[in-house]
């Protein structure tokens, strides 16, 4: 018996019984316009798999929970673009990974035109810790639950605390 695309509207008889769409084609225009409509119910997240795909191509290093990444953009999320007064991600010096420490704001027009010296720990104005909060941390014998406890202590993301823990930021730190 024939069917309505639900698409298209073209009559069309259906392979199967619940085939709703008339074709391949269909098909796709429909996962596409399905794409769109999660976009558009979800920008902050569309946002976040968008920019970690980007790196992910780049060959860079992506750190960023979506929660930590939606911290780091905070009010300016509706400020972001590349378009010249745009606010964009840029990492100190250009280099190493994505990450809250290695970040930071800045409009798109800086970003070609000014190169920021890498900075390190405290240095980075969107650092919340500082060394000598990273020695206390450190200082201490480790138990197991730390980093989460430590995390909330300090206000940053538990995926933050262990990398300090593990010796993978703020290495520089004694
Ligand atoms: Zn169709």
């Amino acid at each position: 018996m024939a069917k309505t695309c639900k698409l298209c509207g073209n009559e069309f008889e259906p392979a199967r019984r619940n085939n709703r769409l008339c074709s391949e084609a269909c098909k796709r225009a429909a996962a596409v316009r399905r794409a769109k409509r999660w976009q558009a119910d979800n920008p902050k997240k569309a946002a976040y798999n968008y920019q970690k795909a980007a790196a992910n191509r780049r060959g860079i290093e992506w750190c960023f929970s979506f929660d930590e990444w939606v911290e780091w953009w905070g009010s300016d999320f509706d400020r972001r673009g590349s378009f010249a007064g745009g606010l964009v991600m840029a990492r100190f010096g250009d280099s190493g990974p994505y990450s809250v420490e290695n970040c930071y704001k800045c409009t798109m027009a800086e970003n070609s035109s000014v190169t920021i010296s890498k900075a390190k720990g405290e240095r980075q104005h969107l650092s919340k810790l500082t060394e000598a909060d990273v020695r206390q941390i450190l200082s201490k014998p480790r138990v197991h639950g730390d980093g989460k406890r430590l995390a909330e202590k300090y206000g940053v993301a538990t995926s933050t605390m262990c990398k300090i823990l593990r010796r993978e930021m703020w290495e520089h730190v004694a």
